[in-house]
């Protein structure tokens, strides 16, 4: 997997102080996507161990509470996401207890496949839904277009 930006301390993509991470690949082609730089898969930089630590070290940071990790895009469940997501909702649940999870994808939940659902299983929230250009409302919280739900999963 690749990703375009990690923002260690964030408090625009979700609740509270979060780390945020927009990774590579998406399939969706929602017109009027604001970040189309993300379509392509193999762009941004490699997501490497070294990026799951310094992910896992900062929400275990005292210094800075965090109270989770948002994951956003591009589309983290985009099918060649997968593998490497998994991984990483896996050790945050195991290293960073009492961190919540958003997930942003532009699915809708009906739509999910068997290995994207064992991500969903994982995480807390999930915003789905493509943008739709026609639905698009600033004045939302933590979604573009009205069609997107937020799902308060767990
Ligand atoms: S799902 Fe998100 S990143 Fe993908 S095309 Fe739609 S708006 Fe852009």
């Amino acid at each position: 997997m690749h990703y375009h930006q990690y923002y260690q301390t964030d408090v625009i993509n979700g609740p509270g102080t979060r780390a945020t991470l927009f990774v590579s690949g998406c399939e969706h082609q929602c017109r009027g996507c604001y970040n189309q730089s993300t379509w392509n898969p193999c762009s941004g930089h490699l997501f490497d161990d070294a990026m799951v630590q310094t992910i896992i070290d900062d929400l275990n940071d005292t210094r800075i509470k965090r109270r989770g990790l948002s994951l956003s895009g591009g589309d983290p469940l985009f099918p060649g996401n997968l593998s490497a997501i998994l991984a990483l909702v896996k050790r945050v649940k195991t290293d960073c207890p009492g961190k919540d999870i958003w997930l942003w994808t532009g699915y809708t939940l009906d739509q999910l496949s068997v290995e994207q659902q064992e991500v969903v299983d994982l995480v807390n929230v999930v915003v789905d839904g493509k943008f739709e250009q026609a639905l698009a409302d600033p004045s939302l919280l933590f979604r573009g277009s009205s069609n997107q739900v937020i799902h308060y999963l767990r």
